[in-house]
């Protein structure tokens, strides 16, 4: 079975501040979205990559991808104005329609490693889908519009879910349409699927497996390729 990657990359950054985003910003010497990119490259068990970028970027990741070397990269496709829409318009490229489990993968999280991109494709061909989470560290509590508390969840029953996030592409290719059809927006491609009925499990996530949002994330990064996590 073969499985192709799906980099939504076209986000503004508007939580992490600044006119360059985030995706592109040099972090010790290589682009977030390089690093991304290299370790899907990286991975034996993926054959293809699509990004999705705004068409203003869309050079510098063909520039990208030949500086360090992508030869998995298939097509750049132009971003939506929601995550979802840039991922809707990945999933149409022939390279992804050829293969049978599509990975998610966001372009902001460049410490993924092989072992978890192997854990999710192995969890995605037995389940049709399967992202990886965390047991939160703080106690999650809901608010209500005053922001007086709703609940406490108990936390052993709750993830904080990474990506990537990995699915049987016809199952994700179904869920996206009704997804459209129905004008539903997720924050997340799990909850797409599950909203079209289709159980996601889940396995164990990297606490290295950062998303960086904020500028505090960067400096978790710097940290974290100074303690070395791998660097290419
Ligand atoms: O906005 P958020 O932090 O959830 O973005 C997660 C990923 O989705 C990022 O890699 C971002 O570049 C991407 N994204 C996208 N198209 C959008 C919004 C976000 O590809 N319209």
């Amino acid at each position: 079975m073969s499985v192709a990657v799906v980099i939504p990359a076209a986000g503004s950054g508007k939580r992490f501040g600044g006119d360059l985003p985030k995706q592109y910003i040099v972090l010790a010497g290589i682009p977030v979205l390089a690093r991304t990119l290299m370790a899907f490259e990286q991975a034996a068990c993926v054959q293809a990559i699509v990004v999705a970028a705004h068409p203003d970027y869309a050079a510098q990741v063909q520039n990208m991808a030949e500086q360090y070397g992508i030869s998995k990269l298939c097509a750049c496709v132009p971003g939506g104005t929601e995550r979802q829409h840039s991922i809707v318009n990945a999933l149409a490229v022939e390279a992804v329609r050829a293969c049978d489990i599509v990975l998610v993968h966001d372009a902001v999280r460049p410490f993924v490693d092989e072992v978890l991109i192997n854990a999710v494709v192995a969890a995605a061909r037995t389940f049709g889908a399967a992202i990886p989470g965390l047991v939160p560290k703080d106690t999650i509590k809901e608010v209500d519009a005053a922001n007086s508390i709703v609940c406490t969840h108990h936390r052993a029953m709750l993830r904080a879910v990474q990506t990537p996030q990995g699915f049987r592409r016809e199952l994700l290719d179904t869920a996206y349409q009704r997804a459209g059809a129905e004008e539903f927006l997720g924050t997340d491609d799990a909850s797409v699927v599950e909203r079209a009925g289709h159980t996601v499990h889940v396995v164990d996530g990297r606490e290295e497996n950062i998303k960086i949002t904020t500028p505090v994330d960067m400096k978790l990064a710097e940290l974290l390729l100074a303690a070395g996590q791998p660097d290419f």
